[in-house]
Order: C-alpha cells, then structure tokens, then sequence
C-alpha cells in the first residue's frame, strides 16, 4: 500500500503507485484541460507531484512542451539566477565487493587496476584540485568494509579539509559512498560533510535486484532506505539520482519525485540535490547491452520537469555529458556541474598511465576548469564556487528557508561574484580574467540589496588585494 510517510522502501515507493500512475499518465497525456491545469499549478512554484509530473513526462503535445520549458527556464532564473556552481569528484578508492552489473568496479572485474589513495596521495591529488581552483569536492569510493571502512573514510575527509596549499582550501566535502549504518552517518555529519549522494540506480525492486546481483548493495530496501538513515544521523542535506539507461525512463522519474515526496513528508525537507546521470561506456561496460537509454531529447524534457516539480532543489550534470548536451539543459534547470573531472583513482596530480585504467566511467567533456569557466561566462552565466550555506549552517530546512523567501539574489549571487573574483585572481588564464572581471562588474549592478551591494563591492576589492574567503 503506497503510503509516502512510511519508513518501509516498498511503502513510499510502491510499485503499484508507479505503474497506477503511468497508468493514469497514459490516459491523460492528451487531456489539454489536466495539462494546462498541471502547467499553471506548477507557474506558482510550489512544485508538482509525481502523478501530475507524470502527466506532462507523457504528453507530446509540442504547444505544451514549449510551454514546460519556458517555465523551466523562467524557474531557473528566479531561483538560481544565471549563476553555476562547480565541483569535481575525487575517487578515493575503487576496491567494490558489490557486483552492480553496469559499473566496472563491480567485484567480478579481474583485469581493472585496483587502487586506493593513502593519505599522502590524497595531499597531492588535492593540493592538485586546489591548484585548479576547485573549493567542493565530492568523494567517491567503493563498497568494501576491509579496504575502504568508514575510518577510512573520515581519515580522507580530514586529510582534504586539513590541505591549504597557497590560496587553495577545500570548503566542502561531499561524500557518494555505499549506503550506511545511522551511526556512519552521524559519523560522517560529525566530520563536516556537505551533502550526503546516494544514487538508487533504479526504483524498479525486480531490476534492482536483478542488476546488483551480489554483495550488500543487493538489499534494495537498506539501499532505498539509506536517505532516511542518513537524516536520522543528522545528515539533512541529502542527494538523489537513478542511472537513466538501467530501466523505463517514466518508471524511474516517477519513483524519484515519491522518494523526495517521501524525505519532505517524513522529515520536512526535501533532497538538497538531485543528479541526472546517464549510463556510460566504461571498461567491461557497453551501454548498448542495455536497451533503456534515452535520447538527448528526453533527457532534456526529464531536466525540465525535475526543474518545475522541485524547484528548491538542486540539479547536477556531471562530465558524464559533453559540452553540446550540457548547453541543452543548462537554461533548463542545471544548477551544479562537474569540471575538469578524473574518474579514475587517482589522475589528478599526474595522469593515469595506459595500462593503469581504474576509471568509472569514460568522460565525455575533458576540457580544463578554465575552460569550463570561459565557456560558462561566455554564455553570460556566473561560474561559481560559493559554499557559504553549509559553512554558515544554512542546511536542510534552514537552506530551504533562504529559497522559498527569494533571497537567493542577495546571497547567492554576491558570494558567487566574490568566489569567482577569488577564482579569477588565483587562477584564471588571462582571457578568462578579462571575460570575467567584465562580467564582475556587470553582475555586481544585479544585487538588488544596497547595503549588501556594497559590502561585496568592496570585498571584491578586498579580494583584489590579497584577502581571501568572504561570504554572505
Ligand atoms: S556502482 Fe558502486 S557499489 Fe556498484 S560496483 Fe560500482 S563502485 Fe561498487
Ligand atoms: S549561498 Fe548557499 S545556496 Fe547559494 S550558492 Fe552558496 S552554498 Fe549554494
């Protein structure tokens, strides 16, 4: 019985809610009264459920689909303004007892070099990040309680938030690790993390199952459940994602809208963020053994949707994508994305050799940070490295809070302004400190509180002369 307040996975993500709802998707996708009435329920900004998201994934109606992406677009403006915030991920070790079929660290694979970074490796692969201007990070590592237990784990976290090597700090750790215990969780809270990433692959029980065959991520209701577990640890900023590819796209993004339904009804607050990947060619991976994959297209109409459905959520792209495809759905709704990514264990400080290939998944945009952040500004958006909320305590409800009263402009903005001055006068090749020191400039007039207009002005200028780390 679908009960989304439940703390049972098969409650809040009932399967026979799924397939009634596709159900009713499918009867509704022409029915232009519902739709119209689902369109404009969404222009209030409060957000849509899964049955009503479902309804609009369904429809064809071009008029329509125009329709949801301008109001995504219009939400992504007066929610995150033009403003990107970057990250990269740091793959702390790829040792895996899970024999997930879709990822080459599953336990099977023999020939993949097995690496794990030791804490010296963890200075030099981060004093590296840092060297690009990079200040979030997400961690990632495998599921293996011998090699990589949480000791493990909190020893990395502090090694990387310990590093300051000339301007360069660490601000915010993000953690993508296997599901976990509430003690680990709370654990994890203690050592300072941002947000905790778990992606569910796929709702679907039976393809869970069938795709994590071995080890203990095969336990779908542990591994649905982790998010709840986490929050009871203390965690409240949490991130969700499905691996689109592995089962009926209509099926996952459903089950995704019931599980941040099911975080805000039990814990009043929804997921701080949700990641859209799309499965990957990897070493022993062809994508193509999987017939669900879905098309730029539909891709792009899932990112719209997520946008009008959660508007206080985040959304993230990662390296994943190329170029073409990340400029498709950035304006739709895209308010994180990875830069100058390395996927494999290690790769940072020098590159991998050939023979060495531990890697995750192959990159599809392999361009430089600065060439990220050029390209960004270039399309007049604001690259940003702000992590001011979770360091001023700004997180989960409180977080929520700063969204839903429009603050954003007064807040976000500034700091991305100042951390991408930091950026520029650290980093940047000098085009792109001259695009950006322009764009500053601009920017710096769209703050619409006069008081903090001013005090970022001079920060910048503060900035300029050598200080470094202010936030609003
Ligand atoms: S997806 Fe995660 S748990 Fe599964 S094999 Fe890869 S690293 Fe291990
Ligand atoms: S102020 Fe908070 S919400 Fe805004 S960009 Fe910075 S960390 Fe994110």
């Amino acid at each position: 019985m679908y009960n989304s307040k439940s703390l049972k996975a098969e409650e809040f993500i009932s399967d026979e809610e799924i397939r009634d709802t596709l159900a009713y998707a499918d009867a509704n996708k022409d029915n232009v009264e519902l739709i119209d009435w689902i369109i404009e329920k969404a222009r209030e900004r409060k957000g849509l459920n899964h049955r009503e998201a479902s309804v609009l994934l369904a429809c064809e109606i071009p008029e329509k689909l125009e329709e949801i992406y301008e109001l995504a677009q219009q939400i992504k403006k007066d929610f995150y303004g033009n403003r990107i915030v970057l990250f990269a991920p740091l793959y702390l070790s790829n040792y895996c007892v899970n024999g997930c079929v879709y990822c080459p660290y599953h336990m099977k694979n023999k020939h993949i070099a097995r690496k794990k970074l030791t804490q010296e490796e963890i200075v030099k692969e981060v004093t590296a990040l840092q060297d690009m201007g990079h200040k979030r990070l997400a961690i990632e590592a495998g599921e293996d309680p011998v090699n990589n237990p949480i000791e493990y784990i909190l020893e990395c976290i502090q090694t990387i938030y310990s590093i300051k090597h000339k301007n360069g700090a660490i601000r915010r750790v993000n953690v993508n690790i296997a599901a976990t215990t509430v003690e680990n969780y709370r654990k994890l809270k203690e050592a300072g993390i941002g947000t905790y990433i778990l992606f569910q692959e796929t709702y679907h029980k039976k393809s869970y199952e069938q795709l994590h065959p071995t080890g203990p991520k095969h336990d779908y209701a542990y591994h649905t459940e982790a998010m709840d577990r986490a929050m009871e640890g203390g965690i409240d900023d949490v991130g969700l994602g499905v691996l689109f590819g592995l089962e009926m796209y209509r099926y996952e993004f459903a089950g995704l809208l019931m599980h941040a339904e099911h975080l805000e009804a039990v814990h009043g607050v929804g997921p701080h963020t949700i990641s859209v990947p799309r499965l990957k060619r990897a070493d022993d991976i062809d994508p193509d053994t999987f017939d669900n994959g879905i098309s730029d297209d539909i891709f792009a109409k899932i990112c719209a949707l997520i946008r009008i459905s959660v508007p206080y959520t985040g959304m993230i792209i990662s390296t994943r994508e190329s170029q073409a495809v990340r400029e498709k759905v950035l304006p739709l709704g895209v308010s994180q994305i990875s830069g100058a990514s390395r996927t494999s264990v290690g790769g940072y400080a020098e590159p991998e050799p050939e023979y060495e290939n531990s890697e995750q998944f192959d990159v599809s945009d392999t361009r430089t940070l600065d060439e990220v952040v050029n390209w960004l500004m270039k399309m007049d958006y604001i690259p940003s490295f702000c992590t001011a909320c979770y360091r001023e305590g700004r997180t989960g409800d409180r977080f929520m809070a700063l969204c839903k009263n429009m603050q954003i402009l007064n807040c976000c903005h500034p700091n991305a302004l100042m951390t991408l001055k930091e950026y520029l006068e650290d980093y940047a090749s000098e085009e792109t400190k001259k695009i950006g020191m322009a764009l500053i400039e601009r920017e710096l007039q769209n703050i619409p509180n006069p008081k903090v207009k001013q005090i970022a002005t001079e920060h910048i200028h503060d900035i300029a002369e050598g200080r470094r780390d202010f936030r609003f």
